[in-house]
C-alpha cells in the first residue's frame, strides 16, 4: 500500500486461474473460514465462470482520499479527474478537526461541482455523526459512508441528520440487505464482490436491498477489480460514482495496464495477469506466506464444499 487505508499497509491474496479467466482470493488477514468462503467462491466465479453481459461500457468512479493531510488531500483530488472525492473521516488517533480540514481541502480542490462523500468506517456514536455531519455539511457533502456500526445507529442518524446515509459494513452477507431495508438504515447500499460471494451473488443482494448500489472495491489488484466493474457495469441503474478506482492506493499491480480511472471512469475490461508483474509480487512458494495461504485456501474450499 502507498498509504495506510483502513488500518492496512499491505495487500496479499491468491490469484486463481480456470477456464473463464483469473480470480483474486484476498481476504483481510483477521477473517476465518467462514468469511473467507465467500471471498473463494468469488474468485471461483470469475475463473470458472465469468460474469453476467455489461450494460454500460464505463463506470465512474470516485477518487479515495485517505487520512492524509489537507495539503496531501488537495493534491491528490486535483491529480485526479473524478467528479466525485470519498473522503476517510474519524481516522484513530486523529481529531474532529483534522477531518473538517481534510473535508475543507477537499470541496476547494473537486470545485463546486464535484461531489463530496465521507466514510466514517463505523466509527462515531449517533450524538458524534449527526453533530459532525451538520459541521462537514458546510462543505455539502453527497453522503455519508457508515457513520456509526448498527443498523439501529445508522437508522437514528438518517432519523436526525439532512446528509444522506449509506451503509458498507453492515452489508457483507447475503441477508445483511433485507435487514437494513427492513430497519430504515440506509439511503444507499455499499455493495462489494469479494464478501457477497462474487458478481452474481452481489446482483441479487443490490436487488433485494431495494436501493441505489454503489460498488466498492475491497483494494484488490486490477485481477479482483475487473470483478467489481463487472458487477457494476451489470447493474441496473448506476447513479453514483463507484469505489473502484483504488488500484492507485497498491504500490504496484499484478497486470501490464492496470484498471486505474481515466477521465473519472474505468473501463469495462478485464486485464490478465503479467508474467512479470506477477514475478515481481509472488511469495517463495515453499516459504511460510504461501504455505499460510494455502492453508487458507484449503480451510475456505472445506467451509464452501469445493475440492479440486
Ligand atoms: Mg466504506
Amino acid at each position: 500500500m502507498r498509504v495506510r487505508f483502513r488500518g492496512q499497509t499491505r495487500r496479499e491474496g491468491v490469484l486463481i486461474e480456470g477456464p473463464a479467466g483469473w480470480g483474486e482470493f484476498s481476504p483481510f488477514p483477521e477473517y476465518g473460514p467462514r468469511e473467507c468462503a465467500r471471498w473463494l467462491a468469488s474468485a471461483l466465479e470469475a475463473a470458472d465462470r465469468g460474469w453476467p453481459a455489461p450494460v454500460r461500457a464505463s463506470v465512474p468512479v470516485n477518487v479515495t482520499v485517505p487520512a492524509v493531510s489537507p495539503e496531501k488531500a488537495h493534491e491528490i483530488v486535483r491529480r485526479s479527474r473524478c467528479g466525485t472525492a470519498k473522503v476517510k473521516v474519524a481516522e484513530r488517533g486523529q481529531g474532529f478537526a483534522e477531518d473538517v480540514a481534510r473535508v475543507e481541502a477537499v470541496r476547494d480542490a473537486i470545485g463546486p461541482a464535484g461531489r463530496v462523500r465521507v466514510d466514517a468506517n463505523g466509527a462515531w456514536t449517533p450524538d458524534e455523526a449527526v453533530a459532525r455531519l451538520k459541521e462537514l455539511n458546510r462543505f455539502t457533502l453527497e453522503y455519508a459512508e457508515q457513520p456509526c456500526a448498527t443498523l439501529d445507529e445508522l437508522a437514528e442518524v438518517r432519523r436526525r441528520s439532512d446528509v444522506p446515509v449509506a451503509a458498507d459494513e453492515s452489508i457483507r452477507r447475503a441477508e445483511d440487505p433485507l435487514k437494513v431495508r427492513a430497519s430504515g438504515a440506509a439511503d444507499i447500499a455499499v455493495i462489494k464482490v469479494q464478501p457477497l460471494g462474487g458478481v452474481r451473488n452481489a446482483l441479487r443482494v443490490a436487488e433485494a436491498c431495494g436501493l441505489p448500489a454503489v460498488v466498492s472495491s475491497a483494494v484488490e489488484t486490477s485481477v479482483g477489480l475487473a470483478a467489481g466493474v463487472a458487477l457494476a457495469a451489470a447493474l441496473p441503474a448506476l447513479p453514483y460514482a463507484c469505489g473502484l478506482g483504488t488500484a492507485s492506493l497498491l504500490d504496484g499491480d499484478v497486470v501490464a495496464a492496470p484498471l486505474t480511472e481515466e477521465e473519472g471512469a474505468l473501463a469495462v475490461r478485464r486485464p490478465e495477469p503479467d508474467a512479470a508483474a506477477l514475478g515481481a509480487f509472488e511469495l517463495d512458494p515453499g516459504g511460510p506466506d504461501a504455505r499460510a495461504w494455502l492453508d487458507r485456501l484449503r480451510a475456505a474450499a472445506e467451509h464452501l464444499g469445493v475440492t479440486r
